[in-house]
C-alpha cells in the first residue's frame, strides 16, 4: 500500500490556508489558536503546493491504483463529518479511495446534507454511517454565540444546530459547554440518522456511529484518537463497549476509543 500522506497534508495545507483567511471573527476562535498568528500562504504558492502535490500523488499512485474503481465505486464507511480543515480521512489509517463515502459541511450535519447522505447509505453498499464531529468545532462555538451578522448562507447552516443549543445545559464554562455540545451534536444527528435509516437499521444492514476526533485531548485518550460516544442511539459507554458491531476490536481497542464527555439530553 503506498503512502498518501504528503498529498494529504498538503491538501490540507490549502484547504486551511484558505479557511483562515476568510474566517470570521465568530468563527476564528474554533481550535483555541489565534488565526493571525498562523503564517498564511499566498494564492500562488497555495495552489503551486496543490498541483506538486498532485504529481506526488500520481508518482506514488501509478494507473493500477485506480482499477479497481473505474466502473464504479464500493465503500463501506460512510462518513458524515465537518468541513473543518483539521479533519480528514488519513486520520483513520486506511485507504481512503473506493473505501470512504464522505460528505461534509459546517458542524457534521445531516440535514444540510440529506441527499448526499440518502446517496451513501442507499445506494453504496456502506455498513457502518459514521457521524464524526470533532474537538474545536467553531460551527458548534459560532451557534452558541450571536452569529446574526452572519452571510444568509452561514447562518441557514448554524440555525439547523440550535436544537442542539438549546437542549444543552447551562452548566460550567464555556469551554466545558462547548466540548459538551460537540458530543451532544453527534447525538444529535445520530437520531435523525435513526428516524431516517430505520428499516436498515432494524434488518442490521446499517449501524449508525456517533464520534468525536477529538485532536485536543480532551477525552483524556492522546491527541488525535476517535473516540465513539454512540451506537445506535446508546451513549452510555459501558453499554457501547457490548455492542456486536465491536466485536473485532480488542479490550484495549474499546477502552481507548470509546467515551463520552456529555450526559445524555
Ligand atoms: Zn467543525
Amino acid at each position: 500500500m503506498k503512502k498518501m500522506y504528503p498529498v494529504t497534508h498538503l491538501v490540507c495545507t490549502l484547504v486551511c490556508t484558505a479557511m483562515l483567511a476568510c474566517a470570521p471573527a465568530v468563527f476564528a476562535s474554533g481550535g483555541g489558536s489565534d488565526a493571525s498568528a498562523v503564517p498564511v500562504k499566498s494564492a500562488e504558492a497555495t495552489l503551486k503546493a496543490a498541483v506538486s502535490g498532485n504529481d506526488q500523488f500520481t508518482a506514488h499512485n501509478d494507473s493500477h491504483h485506480f482499477d479497481a474503481f473505474q466502473a464504479g465505486q464500493t465503500p463501506t464507511l460512510t462518513v458524515v463529518t465537518c468541513s473543518d480543515s483539521r479533519v480528514h480521512t488519513h486520520l483513520f489509517g486506511m485507504e481512503p479511495d473506493n473505501n470512504i463515502f464522505v460528505i461534509r459541511n459546517i458542524g457534521n450535519q445531516i440535514k444540510n446534507s440529506e441527499g448526499s447522505v440518502d446517496y451513501g447509505v442507499r445506494h453504496l453498499p456502506s455498513k457502518i454511517l459514521l457521524i464524526m464531529g470533532h474537538s474545536s468545532c467553531g460551527a458548534i462555538k459560532a451557534a452558541m454565540g450571536d452569529y446574526s451578522g452572519e452571510t444568509t448562507g452561514i447562518k441557514g447552516e448554524l440555525d439547523t444546530l440550535k436544537p442542539v443549543i438549546a437542549a444543552g445545559d447551562k452548566t460550567g464554562d464555556m469551554n466545558s459547554r462547548w466540548n459538551k455540545n460537540v458530543e451532544r451534536n453527534v447525538d444529535y444527528q445520530v437520531k435523525a440518522a435513526l428516524d431516517l435509516y430505520k428499516e436498515k437499521i432494524q434488518a442490521s444492514e446499517l449501524t449508525v456511529v456517533g464520534a468525536v476526533y477529538d485532536f485536543n485531548d480532551l477525552y483524556g485518550k492522546g491527541r488525535g484518537k476517535l473516540v465513539i460516544t454512540n451506537i445506535n442511539g446508546e451513549t452510555t459507554p459501558s453499554k457501547i463497549m457490548t455492542h456486536p458491531v465491536l466485536k473485532e476490536l480488542n479490550r484495549s481497542e474499546i477502552v481507548n476509543h470509546v467515551g463520552s464527555l456529555a450526559p445524555a439530553l
